[in-house]
């Protein structure tokens, strides 16, 4: 099945009756709605495919209109355009309908074969296909700060807004063709700082993706805007440490600005996400500064330092250092809720401690041009943005066609010392640290692995 279809258990039975159906699906703690006569009332039956559950009740417009899509095949653009509607619409009514089961949804084809991981156990089957695919756009190389290890600095010229609606729409039919929802997660530089960026906003929102912000402390009044469009999934900003080595490397002030800008998102209801560059000079305040923001923000991580771009200025820690600092990361994590878990190598620990797997980086290990790419703001497409990946150019070639080609494979294939590998699945280590030292990305494993037996039972 490759479009959308009627579930084949769904009846759509005419009654002359309103709230008949009430009578017969209803939990007993609800009251009785009385019966009353009326004309052109349908009820649907049907059996949700996911838990079998019957489902008996009045259809609604959503319902119908969803049905009617579905069974006359009509375009979700076609839809919107005759019901002066946005596609975004006409997508949440299909979703919706989904999620109930009233129409069945075509596979992922954002999926793993099961060749990657020949050992592994079924536990870890979920993290094989992804039913959201992200576009990580850099979308203005513009920046408010100058933080010392930044990955790029180039001049890379924003694209016009007509060419960035072009994009949005080719990123929908690759969601549409390969049957995922899309996220688009706006970053730069800081993305705020695009020159149409609310309406670049509100026609991504049109389209039904959802949304996410990696910037810097902005304007609140400027992130109201935006959420009057449509609440970000989640706001992301960085910190490098205590107050003191933070505005070391972001600019004198940074960190109580941003402590105040995350108080301000959380008032605004935003889900908040801070993120740390790890170093060999910050590595030991990583924990101290997770308790500073607990209550103060949602999720705290860490990304190791990949020396490239600005970044080449600053040093990683030593392998056995970091490795020592994975295992306390990982115990901690379970007395502050704040600390999330992202670096993919904490896998190794939870392996050896028994406790279950986690989907590591991007939710299946390494997501390099596997559940999201990396847009440049002048087109370039990435595999990731943490190292030189370049995989097409978007101005030049439809995302469908970059995701297919075979170096878009070969960076979601990963290293070839990570295919024996059971945890592979989640893991793959980070392409970015292999590349930084100097390493060939398609062949040799993330330096900081500490696995001792890559075969034994995951
Ligand atoms: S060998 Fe590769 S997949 Fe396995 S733990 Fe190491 S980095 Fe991860
Ligand atoms: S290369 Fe590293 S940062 Fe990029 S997706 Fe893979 S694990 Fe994450």
């Amino acid at each position: 099945m490759d479009i959308l279809s009627v579930n084949p258990l769904l009846t759509l039975l005419p009654v002359s009756h309103k709230n008949l159906a009430s009578i017969l699906d209803k939990e007993p703690s609800e009251e009785k709605k009385p019966i009353i006569p009326s004309e052109n009332i349908l009820i649907l039956i049907w059996r949700h495919p996911k838990n079998d559950r019957l489902h008996i009740r009045e259809a609604g417009d959503t319902d119908l209109l969803a049905l009617k899509i579905v069974i006359e095949q009509i375009e979700i653009r076609d839809a919107a355009a005759a019901g002066g509607a946005t596609m975004g619409f006409i997508d949440s009514v299909l979703k919706k309908a989904i999620s109930q089961g009233i129409i069945l949804s075509p596979k992922s084809l954002i999926h793993r074969g099961n060749a990657l991981s020949p050992h592994g156990s079924s536990k870890l089957e979920e993290f094989r296909s992804a039913d959201t695919f992200t576009l990580q756009w850099h979308i203005t190389q513009a920046c408010d700060l100058h933080c010392k290890h930044c990955y790029d600095r180039s001049n890379r010229a924003p694209l016009p807004f007509h060419i960035a609606v072009n994009i949005l729409d080719d990123f929908y039919n690759f969601c549409h063709q390969m049957h995922v929802e899309g996220q688009v997660t706006f970053t730069g530089g800081n993305p705020l700082l695009y020159p149409d960026f609310l309406n670049i906003y509100r026609e991504t929102s049109n389209r039904g993706f959802g949304t996410a912000i990696l910037g810097n402390p902005s304007p609140i009044d400027q992130i109201k805007e935006l959420v009057k469009i449509q609440m970000p999934s989640h706001f992301q900003i960085s910190l490098e440490g205590l107050e003191q080595h933070n505005d070391m490397i972001r600019g004198k002030g940074h960190f109580q600005r941003s402590l105040y800008f995350l108080s301000q998102l959380r008032d605004m209801g935003i889900y908040t996400m801070v993120m740390l560059t790890l170093t060999r000079d910050n590595i030991d305040q990583v924990l101290p500064l997770a308790d500073l923001l607990r209550n103060r923000a949602d999720f705290f991580t860490f990304n190791r330092l990949s020396t490239v771009g600005e970044g080449a200025r600053l040093l990683m820690a030593e392998p056995g250092e970091f490795q020592s600092f994975l295992k306390e990361y990982e115990i901690e994590s379970h007395q502050n809720p704040v600390l999330g878990l992202k670096d993919n190598l904490i896998n190794i620990v939870r392996n050896q401690n028994g406790l279950d797997l986690f989907g590591g980086c991007t939710g299946y290990g390494c997501g390099a041009a596997f559940n999201f790419v990396a847009l440049l703001a002048d087109g370039e497409v990435h595999a990731c943005r943490k190292f030189p990946s370049p995989i097409g150019n978007i101005l030049e070639s439809r995302l469908k066609d970059i995701y297919q080609s075979e170096l878009a494979h070969k960076y979601r294939k990963g290293s070839t010392d990570c295919k024996d590998c059971t945890l592979n699945i989640v893991c793959r280590g980070c392409l970015a640290i292999a590349y930084s030292r100097g390493l060939d990305v398609f062949k040799n494993k993330d330096p900081f692995c500490f696995r001792s037996s890559v075969t034994k039972k995951a």
